[in-house]
């Protein structure tokens, strides 16, 4: 199957191409090197042996998308392109609903135009609402509290009605708890741009010294050790569960919704421990006051996916730790 991966030199797209070429499949990836950089291909292919055909273009380029999916003979598309940055989207929310949900909206008008039916979407966790007690299913009543999760939210409410409208298209959502972690080989991970908004970037550039000390949001917590409690995936577990969800939509028209994470949820503090042990030293950190927008503690309860699609999570804690080390220490100043 030829699949387009539009963000595909991000951080989970970039991941999601490996696990896509070993089933034999073949991406063909694009991107505006916006928040990822072109050297990711060459990691791709010295990992897989493979090198994907790479466009550099914006996804809200109907004229570019047009060709590309008749050119390539493209029958699937994994959509990953779209900006992350919570805090950015409250002051840039133009921006952000631009280029998250235009963007989708001219992906889809292309796909129908040339009659490209299946497509697997990077939706969210942020969509659902902050007032159920964990763990969170696919019934959580959906809430989001901030524009780039309501941009999420949005691309799932349009590829419903699409999928509504027209009987033959498979469009499908999955909802990312924390995705974490690097490919173990230690090639490829994530790279953020300037200082890291998450824990698990942050953590790591601490271990190699680019930053002083991680600086804990909050130890008052409802939790058992008072520090925020998240469900971290590791990416090459999420890179499978595309896999998993395209080769089932495929065949299954509709639309369809799957949370991907463990079920499990760690603590601020598991984390930083589970570091330490992955890099061979105590790492130094502070407590500071809670984060704005913050909850105490939500997991997935990831029951549809492994029903429905057979897939679950392999990967510990320790692994992601682990990986995202040696990705760390081998490339300290992320990919050139
Ligand atoms: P990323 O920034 O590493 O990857 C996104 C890629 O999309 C980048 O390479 C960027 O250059 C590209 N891009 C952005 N806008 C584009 C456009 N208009 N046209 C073409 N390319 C464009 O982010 P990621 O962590 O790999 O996330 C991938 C997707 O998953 C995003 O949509 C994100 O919102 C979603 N998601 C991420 C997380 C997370 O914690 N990482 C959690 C839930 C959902
Ligand atoms: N966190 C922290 N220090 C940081 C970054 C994050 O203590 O520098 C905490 C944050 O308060 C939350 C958890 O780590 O409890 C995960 O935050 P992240 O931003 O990685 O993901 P989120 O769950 O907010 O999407």
């Amino acid at each position: 199957m030829k699949i387009l991966v539009t963000g595909g030199t991000g951080y989970i797209g970039s991941h999601t191409c490996v696990q896509l070429i070993d089933k034999g499949w073949q991406p063909v990836i694009l991107d505006s090197l916006v928040n990822s950089k072109v050297s990711v291909i060459d990691r791709i292919e010295s990992i897989t042996g493979h090198r994907p055909p790479f466009i550099q273009g914006d996804v809200r380029d109907a004229d570019l998308l047009g060709k590309l999916l008749l050119e390539h003979g493209i029958e699937a598309v994994i959509h990953f392109a779209g900006l992350k940055a919570v805090g950015e989207s409250v002051a840039q929310p133009l921006r952000y609903y631009d280029n998250n949900v235009h963007g989708s909206v001219v992906l889809m008008q292309v796909m129908q135009q040339c009659g490209v039916k299946t497509m697997v979407f990077s939706s969210s966790a942020t969509v659902y609402g902050h007032s159920s007690a964990p763990p969170w299913n696919e019934q959580v009543p959906t809430s989001p509290a901030n524009p780039y999760g309501r941009s999420k939210l949005m691309v799932d409410h349009i590829m419903a009605d699409v999928a509504a409208a027209d009987a033959t298209c498979a469009m499908t959502s999955l909802r990312y708890f924390n995705p974490v972690g690097a490919h173990p080989s230690g090639q490829m991970g994530e790279d953020p741009q300037g200082v890291p908004n998450n824990l698990m970037p942050y953590l790591s550039q601490v271990a190699v010294g680019r930053r002083e000390a991680l600086q804990i949001y909050g130890k008052d917590y409802n939790t058992p050790d008072g520090t925020g409690v998240r469900d971290y995936i590791h990416v090459n577990d999420l890179a499978k569960g595309h896999v998993a969800a395209l080769a089932y939509s495929h065949e299954r028209p509709g639309h369809h919704v799957f949370n991907l994470g463990s079920g499990i949820g760690h603590s601020v503090l598991d984390m930083l421990h589970a570091f330490g042990k992955a890099c061979g030293r105590d790492l130094p950190y502070n407590f500071a006051p809670r984060r704005s927008g913050d909850l105490d503690a939500y997991w997935a309860d990831p029951q549809h996916a492994l029903n429905t699609l057979g897939w679950q999570v392999e990967k510990t804690i320790d692994d992601m730790c682990q990986d995202t080390w040696r990705w760390q220490s081998q490339n300290p100043n992320g990919y050139p």
